[in-house]
């Protein structure tokens, strides 16, 4: 059995063609029902839905086999513990700074509210610029409105939900997609089985 973990919302919605041309699609809507395991149509392998920050952890335990994250949660996790085979190219989006749109530019000490910490530390502390990060869990965009931060790391696609709030994008930190990644050990022990989804992916992924 392979179990592949997928996180919710945007990346398992643009997942699930990707796995259907590789013959798997959950034979239960995961909206409609409360099943944690997803079962599919094919018999050797299953989908569970998580989290997005819950995905490596699932990947580097061996829980599962796989998993389909954003490059967002695996440079927060630090993905040296898993393989990262394959750009899937789905949920694009950038990572970002996002100040308001009446903020002087960046300079001096800063404080930065983000859900990102440790991409944040590092991408302020290769600029030399002294950040205080503060780590929030959610509605990032607040925080500058309502003076807890200078500005956020956040993700970006439309820009909408920036500009709707009075904030704009600053700087590009890095471009993200998801990616597949696998399980060291399970390369090893389930190579084949392993092996052949990645191919199957691969061959989807250049018809694209
Ligand atoms: P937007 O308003 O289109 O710029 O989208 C920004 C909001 O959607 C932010 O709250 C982001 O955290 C979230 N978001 C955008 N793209 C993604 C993605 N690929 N994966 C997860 N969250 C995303």
């Amino acid at each position: 059995m392979l179990t592949i973990a997928v996180s919710k919302g945007r990346i398992y919605e643009e997942a699930l063609p990707l796995l259907a041309e590789a013959g798997i699609t959950p034979i239960d809507d995961p909206k409609k029902s409360r099943k944690l395991i997803l079962a599919t149509t094919r018999p050797d392998v299953q989908l569970v839905i998580i989290r997005a920050t819950d995905v490596p952890t699932f990947v580097e335990y061996g829980a599962a086999d796989l998993g389909i994250a954003g490059k967002d949660v695996l440079m927060e996790h630090g993905a040296d513990s898993l393989y990262e085979p394959l750009d899937l190219g789905i949920a694009g989006c950038r990572l970002m700074t996002a100040a308001r749109v009446d903020a002087p530019p960046i300079s001096g000490r800063i404080r930065v509210a983000t859900k990102y910490v440790k991409t944040a530390q590092r991408y302020f502390a290769d600029l030399g610029v002294q950040a205080e990060i503060i780590k929030l869990y959610g509605s990032m965009e607040l925080a500058p409105l309502v003076g807890l931060a200078d500005c956020i790391v956040d993700l970006v696609d439309t820009g909408n939900t920036l500009k709707a709030n009075g904030l704009e994008p600053r700087e590009l930190i890095t471009n993200i997609t998801s990616r597949l990644v696998v399980n060291k050990a399970a390369m090893k022990m389930k190579h084949q089985a392993i092996q052949a989804l990645l191919d199957q992916l691969e061959t989807t992924l250049a018809k694209r």
